[in-house]
């Protein structure tokens, strides 16, 4: 017997739907940091999950913390400051942590979760330097804790559906690859503070087209060139790049050229060309609306619309993560993952002149 895709996907919902049933114990996270990401998307998303749910919340501020904990049925002791967040420790209610600081706070967050006994879903990009995504990894190998990176898009059907155009050969030998994704910043972001995102739009925008064309190829690129810069001394822009654009070679051939900025609105995009066809996935990054377009010789054009909703993709990203502590298996998206991404984009840095050694 064979199933479609879709019908695979829906036999993993009812399993997992089954196990509920079942009476199963679900994954708790402990939520650090309320901001945008986890308050909008990642806490909705576990509403909607079988395996999780949120059972804690780790904040600054303890007004935001409360209400927050009365919507999602949380107890006063499950609410954590800074200060006391290794009390952690201690809480069985509490499995996992997702840490959804900013980037140059991740190291401190993760590694003190895994002392504390728990797993880590750590926002990308996983650390600000090579040098603390190490100690990520090695605090979770040390303390036997899973240690995953939020790549929400490898979770998500538009994206594996892209990897499976490109990786079956339908489009032929894949010769280049152009990417882009950025967004005009508002000024005052934590995002253009150098010591809280360790770069400009590549760590937060620029992240999602490298590890797209990764994921797709499957491939680890090399020959990285790149260039940055800000226009017309934009006060914004005193500390991290505004623009930066770089080009990377993989080991097959395919060449690919990306693009990202905090100076304009960029819509994140990819479009892989092949010797037999090309498929442009627009929007690519988003977390609703993806949009999967393809014309391969000789056969029909593929016009594929995704109408799945957010939260949906921060719920298999969070139940990804909950059923590899549940059940073993191996992780997608680990903490070797997110490093490979980190090295690649030191190297950026380096090739235009961003950082040095
Ligand atoms: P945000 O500014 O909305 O939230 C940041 C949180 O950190 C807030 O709760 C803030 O109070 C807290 N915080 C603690 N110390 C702080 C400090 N010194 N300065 C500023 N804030 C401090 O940010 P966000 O957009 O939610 O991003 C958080 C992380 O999530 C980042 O690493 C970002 O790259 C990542 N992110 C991921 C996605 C995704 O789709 N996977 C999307 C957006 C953001």
């Amino acid at each position: 017997m064979s199933f479609t895709r879709r019908q695979l996907g829906g036999l993993a919902l009812g399993a997992l739907a089954a196990r509920a049933q079942q009476g199963e114990r679900k994954i708790g996270y402990a939520m650090v940091g309320l901001g945008r990401i986890s308050m909008q998307h990642l806490a909705p998303g576990l509403k909607a999950s079988k395996t999780a749910r949120v059972t804690a919340l780790v904040s600054g501020h303890r007004e935001k913390a409360e209400k927050m904990a009365a919507e999602y049925g949380i107890p006063a002791k499950n609410i954590y400051s800074y200060q006391n967040y290794d009390a952690i420790a201690e809480n069985k209610d509490i499995d996992a942590v997702y840490v959804a600081l900013p980037n140059s706070m991740h190291a401190e967050y993760t590694i003190r979760a895994a002392k504390a006994g728990k797993h880590v879903l750590c926002e990308k990009p996983m650390a600000t330097t090579v040098a603390d995504a190490q100690a990520m990894i090695d605090a979770c190998r040390q303390a036997n804790r899973q240690l995953m990176i939020a790549y929400r898009c490898q979770f998500e059907p538009t994206t594996l559906r892209a990897r499976e155009l490109v990786r079956s050969g339908k489009l032929g030998k894949i010769q280049a690859i152009e990417s882009a994704n950025g967004f005009n910043i508002r000024a005052g972001e934590w995002r253009l503070n150098m010591k809280l995102a360790g770069g400009g739009p590549l760590m937060d925008m620029g992240i999602y087209s490298l590890n797209a064309c990764r994921f797709l190829t499957g491939e680890e690129p090399a020959n990285i060139q790149a260039s940055w810069s800000v226009v017309d001394g934009d006060v914004r822009f005193n500390e991290v790049e505004e623009n930066l654009a770089w080009t990377m070679k993989f080991p097959s051939g395919t060449v690919a050229s990306c693009n990202t900025t905090y100076g304009a609105d960029m819509p994140g995009f990819y479009r892989v060309h092949g010797s037999k066809g090309i498929m442009h996935v627009e929007p690519a990054f988003g977390y609703e609306g993806l949009r999967l377009m393809a014309r391969v010789q000789g056969e029909p054009a593929i016009d594929e619309p995704n109408l799945q909703k957010d939260p949906l993709q921060f719920t298999r990203e969070a139940d990804h993560l909950a059923e590899s502590i549940l059940r073993g298996g191996e992780l997608r998206a680990s903490g070797e993952e997110g490093m490979r991404d980190m090295k690649i984009m030191m190297e950026i840095y380096r090739a235009c002149g961003r950082r040095v050694g």
